[in-house]
């Protein structure tokens, strides 16, 4: 337990580059600074000005090249802002940067033209546009190979009709991420990827969803009423939207399983302050989290080393999402048997924690991929 509390367990491989410390050191400082207070707020969350923030300090392009407008720091840099973000008291404020730094941005830097790198990329690691990830449909939100949203050839551009629903950041965002269907393409080779500017004739947002939890990330439906988009707004090659797409959920689920492990720890460790003895509820989820750590941690060490890690991202998310989940319930309980004046803030984190298993596909669809992988 004191081992647990004080926090210092072996720092995996990929963390021992030079100036690593540093790097922890100086991210914990900047979102002390800047993240911290905008999670504290009561005030809807201005992400433009935190990126631009983020950006001052060198950090919100840690991943990107800086010929694209990053740092060059790295991916192993990155998975390290990434288990931070866990940190934040704020499920939106880590979901709304992991879509835009790690979930948009990194689309653009592997399929983007040099033009659309300046236009897109770049204006985003600075904070001055920010990102939104429109991929879910009524009729598609765990299984994205159902998405009905069509794109057609039209003159030097594309003709776009369809519906996204519950959109993260939808209502805040400057370009929405889109992928379509292409009607004369065969499956899986039959989606495409748009960069699509929010005052584009024939986009359309609905109402913002009620939240019960990310209340800071807004969701909201996105229309495509016909909308015509030229050719330049087209995100990698036309056929490959899909096959991209699951590439990217796939380092996505890593990234996103760092942050939920540090969520379950913050959680366990203000546990363990208030349980006299050693609990044994306590005891065994602390267990889980050093199972679902070292297990995130292998599927990050297997893509920085360009191994397959489809299965082990999957798995990954699927027990670190769930833990989180149970980590912050059981914290909340203790919280509310002693009285805690910690217990709004520990509601909020159960709301959020939930959210973890939302985010590229539900739990059924992570054992459905790592039933595939492993060819079970
Ligand atoms: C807060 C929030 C933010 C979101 N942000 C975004 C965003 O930014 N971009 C985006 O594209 N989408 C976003 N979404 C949509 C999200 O990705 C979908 O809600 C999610 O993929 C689940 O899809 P669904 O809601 O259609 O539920 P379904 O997939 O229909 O699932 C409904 C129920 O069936 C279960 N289920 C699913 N598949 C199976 C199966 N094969 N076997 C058994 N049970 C199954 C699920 O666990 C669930 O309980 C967001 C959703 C929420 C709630």
């Amino acid at each position: 337990m004191n081992q647990f509390l004080s926090g210092k367990y072996p720092v995996p491989a990929f963390w021992k580059f030079g100036g690593a410390e540093q790097l922890r050191a100086h991210i914990n400082k900047t979102f002390d600074r800047f993240l911290l207070p905008a999670a504290l707020a009561t005030t809807q969350c201005n992400y433009h000005q935190l990126i631009a923030e983020l950006h001052s300090e060198q950090l919100s392009g840690l991943r990107y090249s800086k010929e694209k407008g990053g740092t060059g720091a790295g991916l192993a840099a990155q998975a390290m802002f990434a288990e931070s973000l866990g940190q934040i008291p704020s499920g939106s404020i880590g979901m709304a940067l992991t879509i835009h730094l790690d979930m948009v941005a990194p689309f653009i830097d592997q399929y983007g033209s040099p033009e659309q790198i300046e236009r897109f990329l770049m204006p985003a690691l600075r904070g001055d546009i920010l990102l939104s990830h429109a991929v879910s449909e009524p009729g598609a939100g765990s299984d994205v190979t159902n998405l009905a949203t069509t794109a057609t050839r039209d003159g030097a551009g594309w003709r776009i009709s369809g519906h996204k629903t519950m959109i993260s950041l939808a209502s805040l965002a400057d370009v929405h991420f889109v992928i379509a269907r292409l009607a004369d393409y065969r499956a899986p080779f039959n989606m495409v990827n748009f960069l699509i500017p929010k005052d584009t004739p024939g986009l359309r947002l609905g109402d913002v969803w009620p939240a019960l939890g990310n209340a800071q990330c807004p969701i909201t439906d996105v229309f495509f009423d016909d909308l015509w988009i030229g050719d330049d707004c087209r995100l990698g090659m036309p056929g490959m939207g899909m096959i991209n797409q699951l590439q990217q959920f796939a380092q996505e689920r890593v990234l996103s399983s760092l942050r939920a492990n540090q969520v379950t720890y913050q959680c366990l460790a203000r546990a363990a302050q208030w349980t006299s003895k050693l609990d044994k509820q306590l005891q065994i989820l602390i267990a889980e989290w050093q199972a679902s750590r070292a297990l995130t941690y292998k599927a990050m060490q297997c893509w920085l080393a360009n191994g397959e890690y489809l299965s082990l991202s999957s798995s990954s998310k699927f027990i670190s999402s769930r833990l989180a989940r149970r980590a912050s319930l059981f914290t909340l309980d203790l919280a509310r048997q002693h009285s805690s004046d910690d217990i709004k803030n520990l509601q909020t984190c159960v709301g959020d924690a939930r959210l973890f298993s939302i985010s590229t596909g539900s739990d059924e669809m992570m054992l459905k991929s790592i039933a595939s992988a492993e060819k079970y």
